[in-house]
């Protein structure tokens, strides 16, 4: 099979190029080539196409690694996982995808720590490996899990993108209300305490659909409430995101997407400032968060929303898997 590039023109995306593909999974049983849109065309357009490959390949095995840092107080039956991906793509260093989400949860995480604070609800802290490579990390930790494991985990908090250059600030459509696809019950909780937390700082959002496109959607698919952050991709800012965030109409959110220039001048400092405080924020609420001298943080909408759901005190037992025919 050959797969060539689909040749239209899409400011920030290569779509002329040789084309890099993952088959997902291994075992793919017939030998898969990718190639440049000219390439492709020129077979798809000849009358009596005929190629002759020479292919030097290898299959190898590559160890990687989830990081993995648990809160030794809290809950451990109502689990806050608070992930972002470590890795990046190959063609370039990452910094904004995803070197902003991975450094701003570490600096929570240091935060934490150095104020000695406590969480009611254990915090886990996930820094995924293999997210460019089909979601690797998130979805091994995930199919690790007992069904009691899966009980047990509250929430998951995903930060993939925090710094981009032209940004939006994106919140996941946990209620599905933007895009139809809703997540897990208390996902729309979780979008909410997002949007009221943007709204007392004076912070227009936007929503951003849960198209499984990072590190959650492992989560959501086992029925686990999710939420999160993001300030786009390779996505084109539109005329109205423009007046209501500034930057670039026309331009993508991030030009430097998957590329060798996503260096760390491909941030913008602003909005991975906002997009900082609006993580600790989320991590103090879902954490249930009591820092010395300062008591407990505020619950906000998350208090709202559990004290309307059966919260059975080992997490949503109510809410997990309806979704996918859990039980
Ligand atoms: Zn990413």
């Amino acid at each position: 099979m050959i797969i060539f590039n689909q040749g239209n023109e899409v400011p920030g995306d290569d779509r002329f190029g040789v084309l890099f593909g993952t088959l997902g999974e291994l075992g793919v049983g017939i030998p898969v080539v990718g190639t440049s849109f000219e390439i492709g065309e020129g077979f798809a357009l000849a009358e009596e196409p005929t190629a002759r490959l020479v292919l030097e390949t290898s299959q190898v095995t590559v160890d990687t690694f989830n990081l993995l840092a648990t809160s030794r107080k809290g809950d451990p039956t109502k689990q806050v996982v608070v992930g972002a991906h470590l890795d990046s793509v190959s063609e370039g260093p990452g910094i904004n995808d995803n070197g902003s989400g991975s450094a701003t949860t570490l600096e929570v995480a240091l935060k934490l720590a150095v104020t000695k604070s406590k969480p009611a609800n254990q915090l886990v802290f996930a820094w995924w490996s293999g997210e460019e490579d089909g979601l690797q990390g998130s979805n091994y930790y995930v199919s690790q899990l007992s069904e009691e494991q899966v009980a047990n985990t509250a929430l998951n908090l995903n930060f993939d993108m925090v710094g981009s250059p032209n940004p939006v600030r994106f919140v996941y459509d946990g209620d599905g209300d933007a895009f139809g696809e809703a997540g897990p019950e208390g996902s729309a909780a979780i979008e909410q305490t997002f949007l009221d937390y943007f709204a007392a700082q004076g912070l227009a959002t936007a929503p951003t659909a849960f198209d499984g496109r990072s590190d959650y959607f492992a989560f959501i698919d086992a029925g686990i409430p999710a939420g999160g952050l993001f300030t786009g991709a390779e996505g084109i800012k539109t005329d109205e995101e423009a007046a209501t965030f500034g930057g670039t109409a026309g331009e993508p959110y991030d030009p430097c997407y998957h590329q060798a220039c996503d260096t760390t001048d491909n941030i913008d400092a602003t909005v991975l400032e906002e997009m900082a405080d609006a993580v600790a924020h989320s991590v103090y609420t879902f954490g249930a968060v009591k820092t010395p001298g300062r008591g407990h943080h505020d619950h906000g909408a998350w208090r709202s929303w559990h004290k309307n759901h059966a919260w059975d005190g080992r997490g949503f037992h109510g809410s997990h898997g309806d979704r996918h025919g859990r039980g």
